[in-house]
């Protein structure tokens, strides 16, 4: 290998290096400078002079992670070649980002003499003007760059999509390459969070929020923050749909899992919007226009959701044609029907009201839920009508119900914006009521807090024409519309039906329980009955009534059904049944919970003699309904679960269930991230798998005399 060498003067290795474009330094072991090639003196602003026998620090900026020194230094001393990237100052103060090679030289002895350095690239030219653009596009509260970035970002997404392309033949089209998607994020309620928390702890939250969507992700994706409480993830490579909301699942659980700030825990809900490239828009703009056009949906749900962009359809438009046409003598064609939904009392079980919710019985479409057609009706003005023949077959069925001697309970009507704000609507009810001949408190106007807030003064005189004709009024949607508690002391309304967003997670979400809990604690202050709205499950049931809400309203105890199948219930005095587990209050209850059947199994095996009741959950989710529905002292939970988290689901039980003790079950390289659970005090003690039965047993002995 040498010998071709040896016919070259010395000379011209020297013009080699001294001509050279790329800048070389030369050390000693000891890592002084013995030679810089004029290159590198040009670029870094020294003379030779100044350079000679100085440590090549000089030329460092100082801010290159000590990280990427320590592993310069030990693979060079190691005798191989380090390559990196080092940020470096130029002698007028100029930052520059360079790519860098270093090599140790050897004598013939084998022993490192020399270290020779090369600078092959200026990366990004100089730094300062780098700088002051990033300066630009990042977000200064989170470190996360911006929308300017991410625009930027998305326009080099869609020109590789396009190079991509035309490199491509054509049947390769189907890859996922140059495929991508925007998510756009949005925290649920953040200005009511923000108040309650303070901006301080609500900023700390956001920075903590960042992080985890980070995390969350793979290093290509970019989590940008967008605004106030508002990020925005371009996702690359991620094509099918499945993919995409699986990946939402993720961002929302993240984001949901409560944050411990000092001195408190806080989580928050979003809704998420996805739009995909090149199906939902082949620009930053499109893209991101639809993914907020997609996330504004998952908010008028109310939120804690995702949706991926759909177009508006031709279709919708059509169907929107169809249904007004159809509505305008829909009336008279006697094709309205009205189905009837029990509200239970959380106390004494008892039917304690209806409400009426309306059908179109389509001679060609069936039976049209609300949801589709009452929007048409409201846009058209055909709603009044509408409402009207609504107020009427509901009072028309409470008298038959009152001739047939049936109990009789208040029925609820909603009622649309529209139709409230009109003038005559007192009157036209005080001549309905007086024709069939009720009670006036057997009817009960249902308006959403939302309908309320339009027209604050309005409302109130509203209010008081219905209320002194002895009809009761329930707000609709509540926790939805943000009224304030002064408004709402000053309106005579008897109910607040608390809005199905609050329910559907009381269970497994500590901040909607406990903002259940305050609308319940504000309302009895006010004098005001609580309903919950899309009670589903038993362990909602419970936990509402542990919250004092009074009555329930949903599939749980009963679905929408006809008049003729309500009136037995009424006549029978079908009561709601909670299991309270009480029967059991006295007898210590052990929840385990485990992904994997093997291990809940070995646990019952080993715990069967301990006179402990058993409880197993194969997850989190599942773990908080089941805490929900029984008294719970002690929790022994698996920590790596798919879903949930061990640490996640005790974290959240122990905000909703605080006196329960929770003792956490894992191998010992989860320790890392268990110390902070720990610490905060989601989990009262660590044990190891494998475990040691006797110590187990002993734990758990140790942990059920505690907590009794
Ligand atoms: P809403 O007033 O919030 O009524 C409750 C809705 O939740 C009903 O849907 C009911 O079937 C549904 N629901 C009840 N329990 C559960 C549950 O456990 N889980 C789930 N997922 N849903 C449950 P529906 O009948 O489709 O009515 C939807 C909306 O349409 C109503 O919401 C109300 O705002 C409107 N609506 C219904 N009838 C009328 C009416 O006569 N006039 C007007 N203006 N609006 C009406
Ligand atoms: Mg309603």
């Amino acid at each position: 290998m040498s010998e071709p060498l040896t016919d070259i003067p010395d000379s011209l290795f020297r013009i080699m290096i001294e001509q050279n474009t790329v800048g070389i330094v030369l050390t000693d072991r000891e890592g002084l400078i013995r030679y810089v090639n004029p290159r590198q003196l040009e670029a870094s602003g020294y003379t030779l002079e100044e350079a000679l026998g100085q440590n090549p620090r000089i030329f460092a900026a100082g801010n290159t992670p000590h990280e990427t020194y320590e592993a310069m230094w030990t693979t060079i001393l190691a005798g191989r070649t380090w390559h990196g990237e080092l940020t470096n100052r130029r002698k007028n103060g100029e930052l520059c980002r360079e790519m860098v090679r270093i090599s140790p030289i050897r004598d013939a002895a084998g022993e490192i003499t020399h270290f020779f350095a090369i600078k092959e690239e200026n990366l990004y030219g100089n730094l300062a003007s780098l700088l002051g653009g990033r300066l630009a596009t990042v977000d200064p509260l989170t470190g996360l760059p911006n929308r300017a970035m991410l625009i930027d970002q998305i326009g080099h997404a869609v020109r590789d999509a396009a190079a991509r392309r035309t490199g491509q033949a054509e049947d390769e089209d189907d890859s996922d390459e140059g495929r991508f998607a925007v998510a756009a994020i949005d925290l649920d309620r953040f200005r009511l969070l923000n108040d309650s928390i303070g901006h301080l702890a609500a900023d700390d939250l956001l920075q903590r929020i960042g992080a985890r969507l980070k995390e969350v992700l793979r290093t290509t994706d970019l989590v940008t923050r967008t605004g106030g409480n508002e990020f925005c993830i371009l996702l690359r490579g991620k094509a099918d749909d499945a993919t995409l909301e699986d990946l939402g699942r993720r961002l929302l659980l993240a984001i949901s899992t409560p944050v411990s700030l000092p001195g408190r825990t806080a989580s928050a809900t979003a809704s998420i919007g996805i739009a995909r490239f090149p199906l939902d828009g082949g620009d930053a703009e499109e893209l991101l226009q639809h993914a907020f056009a997609a996330l504004s949906a998952v908010k008028t749900t109310g939120g804690d959701g995702l949706r991926l962009y759909e177009p508006p359809a031709e279709a919708e438009a059509t169907e929107f044609r169809d249904l007004s046409a159809g509505l305008r003598d829909v009336v008279d064609r006697d094709e309205l029907r009205l189905h009837y939904q029990p509200k239970a009392d959380l106390k004494s079980g008892r039917i304690v009201g209806l409400e009426a919710l309306v059908r179109w019985q389509h001679p060609e479409h069936g039976l049209i839920a609300p949801g589709r057609f009452i929007p048409v009706a409201e846009e058209t003005g055909l709603i009044v009508n509408l409402s009207q023949w609504v107020i009427r077959a509901a009072l028309l069925q409470q008298a038959a119900w009152q001739a047939a001697g049936l109990p009789m309970v208040p029925v609820g009507i909603n009622l649309a914006l529209r139709h409230f704000r009109s003038g005559d609507l007192p009157t036209f009810i005080a001549r309905a009521i007086e024709e069939f001949g009720v009670p006036p408190g057997c009817l009960e106007l249902e308006i959403s807090e939302s309908t309320m807030m339009r027209d604050p003064t309005q409302a109130f005189v509203m209010v008081d024409r219905i209320r002194s004709l002895g009809v009761r009024l329930a707000l609709d949607d509540f926790g939805t519309g943000l009224s304030s508690l002064s408004y709402l002391s000053r309106l005579a309304v008897d109910t607040l039906k608390i809005d199905q967003t609050f329910v559907r997670d009381i269970t497994t979400n500590p901040v909607n329980a406990s903002i259940v809990s305050a609308i319940v604690a504000m309302a009895h202050k006010l004098g005001r009955r609580t309903v919950a709205v899309g009670v589903e499950t038993e362990g909602q049931a419970l936990q509402l009534r542990r919250h004092e809400c009074d009555e329930i309203q949903g599939y749980y105890f009963s679905r929408p059904a006809t008049a003729e199948e309500i009136a037995p219930l009424l006549g029978g005095g079908s009561r709601l049944a909670l299991d309270t587990g009480e029967g059991n209050t006295e007898q210590p209850t052990l929840l385990l919970v485990d992904d994997e059947p093997n291990i809940l199994n070995a646990l019952k095996r080993l715990l069967r003699r301990e006179g402990y009741r058993i409880l197993s959950a194969a997850g989190g989710a599942e773990a908080l309904e089941v805490l929900a529905a029984n008294p719970v002292q002690v929790i022994v939970s698996d920590h790596r679960m798919p879903g949930m988290s061990g640490v996640e689901f005790l974290s959240r039980a122990r905000d909703l269930y605080p006196h329960t003790r929770r003792i956490i079950l894992s191998g010992y390289s989860d320790i890392g991230t268990l110390t902070d659970a720990i610490n905060r005090g989601a989990v009262w003690k660590f044990i190891s798998k494998p475990w040691d039965d006797e110590q187990l047993k002993a734990d758990l002995h140790r942990a059920f005399e505690i907590s009794l």
